[in-house]
């Protein structure tokens, strides 16, 4: 069997080191010190974000920012719905209740029909999270409008969109709150990381007390408030540092997989690549394709005839709304509330329904997006899967 090819995972340049090396020379070993402060900087100067608080994940970024907007038992959170757990898991931390809104095909993400929806139902949620997938922005002036409209605060989860842009602004800028990840397959890694920006200081700062053990300021240890050990440490912010330099490079990297594998299955009518926003640009972060019903080719076919070949591939995240975890929980789609949707049945054996996420789900998976990966390895990959289409 050939060398393993990765989905993604961590590339590093040898920088990292330097600002390790100067943490372990000034014994800042510590979960404080001159590389978070540099980091929180540096990564505000890229995405012109505000502010910044470095943590010790994405989801800690995303529970903090549930504590920053006061949600709480049996408030209302819309989230996107077509997404990773981690999107909208703290949600159920802070004992508040989770609406899912459908996806639309343009962006695959939060559709802004579905959400005029929700509305109807609940016209006074206490937050909107929009994630980005795979790094392409969602529809963000259509859903900032409704949200204002409707005074709900927006939290952006752009774990996997840091670089990405819309209309010359970078993804995690638009929202209240936004919030990134550094976990190990994302464009940019400090092993685990996260990190919560605002053009609010009132937010990153109340991120920071919550995010230290929450201690007021008096001699002794007094807490009027319940906090959490969420902050990044000086090492891990060195790591960040580095990979910061390189973050261009990286998307630069992502986008040429993305449109090599375009070019690649063009002849392919059945084949289509999960979509860009036109109005910005993407990083690419993860390339996935779909496969139309015409095909006798599934996606189960294509991840298993690649990793025969030790090749690493993964299913588009599994819409939140066909959860077991969250079976109660409301969801909505551009047509209005959903309850026991037509079910389909997945060429897995399992069954999905007719909601567009569903139906992404159904019929996409996740390319290698490796930036390692050589001409060889995509070539490779490439010739794998045209030969599954009889090409
Ligand atoms: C990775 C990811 C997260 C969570 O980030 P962690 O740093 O792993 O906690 C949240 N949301 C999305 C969409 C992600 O892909």
């Amino acid at each position: 069997m050939g060398k393993r090819i990765f989905l993604a995972c961590p590339t590093m340049h040898g920088e990292e080191q330097r600002f390790i090396k100067e943490a372990f020379d000034t014994n800042w070993v510590a979960p404080l010190g001159p590389n978070v402060t540099a980091f929180e900087e540096e990564m505000c100067a890229y995405t012109d974000c505000g502010h910044a608080t470095a943590l010790s994940a994405g989801t800690a970024a995303l529970h903090l920012a549930m504590r920053c907007l006061g949600i709480g038992q049996d408030d209302v959170v819309f989230s996107t719905d077509l997404t990773f757990a981690a999107t909208c898991n703290p949600v159920t931390y802070e004992k508040a209740k989770l609406v899912f809104i459908d996806s639309e095909r343009d962006t695959w993400n939060m559709d802004p029909e579905a959400l005029k929806k929700a509305y109807e139902k609940y016209p006074n949620p206490k937050a909107v999270i929009v994630a980005h997938l795979y790094g392409t922005v969602a529809k963000m002036d259509e859903i900032l409008a409704i949200c204002k409209e409707h005074g709900t605060p927006v939290i952006e989860d752009a774990a996997e969109a840091l670089s990405s842009t819309y209309k010359g602004k970078q993804a995690g800028s638009f929202g209240d709150i936004g919030i990134y990840s550094f976990n190990g397959n994302k464009i940019i890694t400090t092993s685990g990381g996260g990190m919560m920006v605002s053009a609010n200081e009132e937010y990153t700062k109340k991120a920071l007390f919550l995010a230290t053990q929450a201690r007021d300021q008096a001699p002794y240890y007094q807490h009027s408030e319940i906090g959490f050990n969420y902050r990044m440490s000086n090492v891990v912010a060195g790591i960040g540092r580095g990979q910061l330099l390189h973050l261009d490079e990286h998307k630069a990297l992502k986008v040429a997989i993305y449109k090599q594998y375009e070019k690649a299955f063009a002849d392919i009518p059945e084949v289509k690549m999960n979509p860009l926003n036109p109005d910005g640009e993407d990083n690419c972060w993860l390339s996935c394709m779909t496969i139309a019903d015409s095909s006798a080719v599934t996606p189960t076919m294509i991840m298993d005839t690649l990793a025969a070949e030790n090749i690493e591939t993964r299913p588009i995240w599994k819409p939140m709304h066909l959860q077991p975890v969250f079976a109660e929980n409301d969801f909505f789609t551009a047509k209005g509330e959903q309850k026991n949707m037509a079910p389909v049945k997945g060429d897995n054996g399992d069954t999905w329904d007719e909601s567009v996420g569903g139906d992404i789900f159904r019929h996409g998976l996740c390319l290698p997006s490796d930036i390692k990966n050589t001409p060889e390895d995509m070539e490779l990959i490439i010739g794998l899967i045209r030969k599954c289409f009889g090409r």
